[in-house]
């Protein structure tokens, strides 16, 4: 593994960026904290704090709630036509691309994030999701029911009213839209809590909202912790539906949460532990890119993270000794260097959560073939880490560690790697290399998981519906599924003429 800290002279300026906002957004306006408190957002890099937040608790909920509650009973954004909601989520659009490497910047500083990678995907990820439900807002319709006995009836589908958003801090941004672009096309007014480690792009997204006409109170923004603020929206009387992604731990709150106040629909999209497996057919330096790419992506904070590595063993130990070299090559360091392949964890919470894991990996048993290590004088970097002799019940074989640590193991048979893939509690993603096809379509249909990626990994899209199966989660983010969560049904019956109701 490499190691950049700036100091190689390669002539790359860090962008500098002002943090223009940093209380709340409620009703369309910043405004600080009804308590005045504020909490610190912390640079991974360095674990220096970078801004001062205004911190919500639950009397900031309930007015931002009290908000989106008048403007969905009472404002323009539920009635105005879909059309116009699609015009202004294209400007909402328009504007984001404008301010592309500020954003990505903010996300750099308060995630860890590979600047590049926001430049080029995370920032225009967003702008994608939003003009393909801008595009959406105007073809949302029910149906026409043919009953019998004289009688005609249709649906209409109506959005679901005052929505919940609680988010991760590992996609500050695509997280964001995931949950606003669909919710914002139907017509719901809104109440999102970023997370706490990364709520600087949310509300600078909050400023870019209004400047696009979204009238005020659809759109609210709360940063804060979770057991307050979150807690807070997720038991609120007034919300309609709650939208949580997270660990399975804390979607498990939520949905008691739901259950306990006034019963809402929620949908969670919960935490992974994705099997990727490697067929002998398969070219083994393709393999190992994929691999590499599945597992250590962000650093390894992807919830649809490929970390549990099946190969069959023709290729085993060819894949083995591949997958070293190419962690002992990756380029740990700063996450502003465009050469830069891995950043720092989030903060300091997840870097020791991850080395622990990597502790518990040596004490199962496992064989630690690459990494294994902190690195850099400050911060909170990890090299990429391989284990081999990974064993099923092996914690770092069964639990979401969500960082650079990849498990290898060995099967001999289809059925095997079938069985050993669906022997997670978890079913988000996962990933098949093969050239047979024999091979792919009985193995894609045989695991139990959201997604499975045949011969590629992470090919998300904002036409591709995500999300989990079993502690994973349910209910979808993206495509038209991701819409239709926003979306409730009503039947509407009337007679007709002859009936025996005239
Ligand atoms: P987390 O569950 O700790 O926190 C998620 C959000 O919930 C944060 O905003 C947090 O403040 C809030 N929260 C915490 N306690 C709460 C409570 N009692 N009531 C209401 N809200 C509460 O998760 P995290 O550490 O921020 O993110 C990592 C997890 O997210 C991983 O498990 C990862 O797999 C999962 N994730 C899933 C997806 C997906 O689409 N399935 C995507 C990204 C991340």
């Amino acid at each position: 593994m490499a190691w950049e800290n700036g100091s190689s002279g390669n002539g790359f300026e860090v962008p500098d960026v002002e943090i223009k906002f940093t209380k709340l957004f409620i009703n369309g306006e910043f405004v600080d904290a009804v308590s005045g408190k504020t909490f610190e957002t912390r640079d991974p890099r360095t674990g220096d704090v970078t801004a001062r937040i205004a911190e919500g608790r639950k009397a900031d909920i309930d007015l931002a709630v009290k908000a989106a509650r008048e403007a969905f009973d009472n404002g323009p954004w539920p009635r105005m036509s879909g059309y116009e909601r699609g015009r202004i989520l294209h400007r909402f659009a328009d504007l984001v691309e404008r301010h592309v490497e500020e954003l990505a910047v903010l996300d750099t500083i308060d995630a860890g994030k590979l600047f590049l990678m926001g430049k080029i995907m995370d920032i225009p990820g967003g702008v994608h999701l939003l003009r393909y439900y801008a595009g959406a807002a105007d073809k949302i319709h029910g149906a026409t029911l043919k009953m019998s006995q004289q009688m005609q009836g249709y649906t209409l589908k109506e959005p679901v009213g005052v929505v919940g958003h609680i988010v991760p801090w590992n996609y500050p941004t695509t997280m964001f839209f995931f949950k606003v672009s669909p919710a914002l096309a139907a017509g719901c007014t809104m109440v999102v809590k970023p997370a706490e480690q990364t709520p600087l792009s949310a509300l600078f997204y909050a400023h870019l909202a209004k400047e696009a006409g979204i009238p005020d109170g659809v759109l609210n923004v709360v940063p804060g912790f979770g057991p307050t603020a979150g807690a807070a929206l997720a038991s609120h009387m007034d919300v309609d539906k709650v939208s949580f992604t997270g660990s399975t731990e804390v979607g498990r709150l939520v949905m008691k949460a739901a259950a306990d106040s006034n019963l809402k629909p929620v949908s969670l999209e919960l935490g992974g532990k994705c099997p990727v497996i490697v067929f002998d057919d398969a070219d083994v330096d393709m393999a190992v890119n994929l691999v590499n790419m599945a597992v250590y992506a962000n650093k390894g904070e992807i919830c649809a993270a490929g970390t549990r590595i099946y190969v069959q063993e023709g290729i085993y130990d060819a894949f083995v000794k591949k997958a070293v070299e190419a962690a002992k090559k990756s380029v740990v360091g700063d996450p502003f260097y465009p050469h830069v392949n891995q950043g720092p964890q989030v903060d300091k919470d997840q870097y020791e959560k991850v080395l622990k894991y990597i502790d518990i990996g040596k004490r199962e048993g496992a064989t630690l073939v690459a990494g294994g290590k902190p690195c850099g004088d400050k911060g909170y970097y990890i090299e990429p880490t391989i284990f081999t002799d990974v064993k099923d019940d092996m914690s770092i074989a069964q639990d979401e560690i969500f960082g650079p640590v990849m498990a290898l193991m060995k099967f001999k048979t289809v059925e095997e790697a079938i069985q050993k893939a669906n022997n997670t509690r978890y079913g988000l993603a996962a990933g098949i290399v093969t050239k047979n096809i024999d091979i792919a379509n009985t193995v894609s249909r045989s695991i139990r998981a959201g997604t499975i990626w045949m011969n590629c990994y992470f090919a998300f899209d904002p036409d591709t519906p995500f999300g989990g199966y079993k502690n994973s989660g349910f209910g979808k983010d993206m495509g038209m599924d991701g819409l239709e969560k926003y979306l409730q049904t009503k039947t509407v019956v009337t007679p007709i003429y002859n009936s025996p109701w005239f």
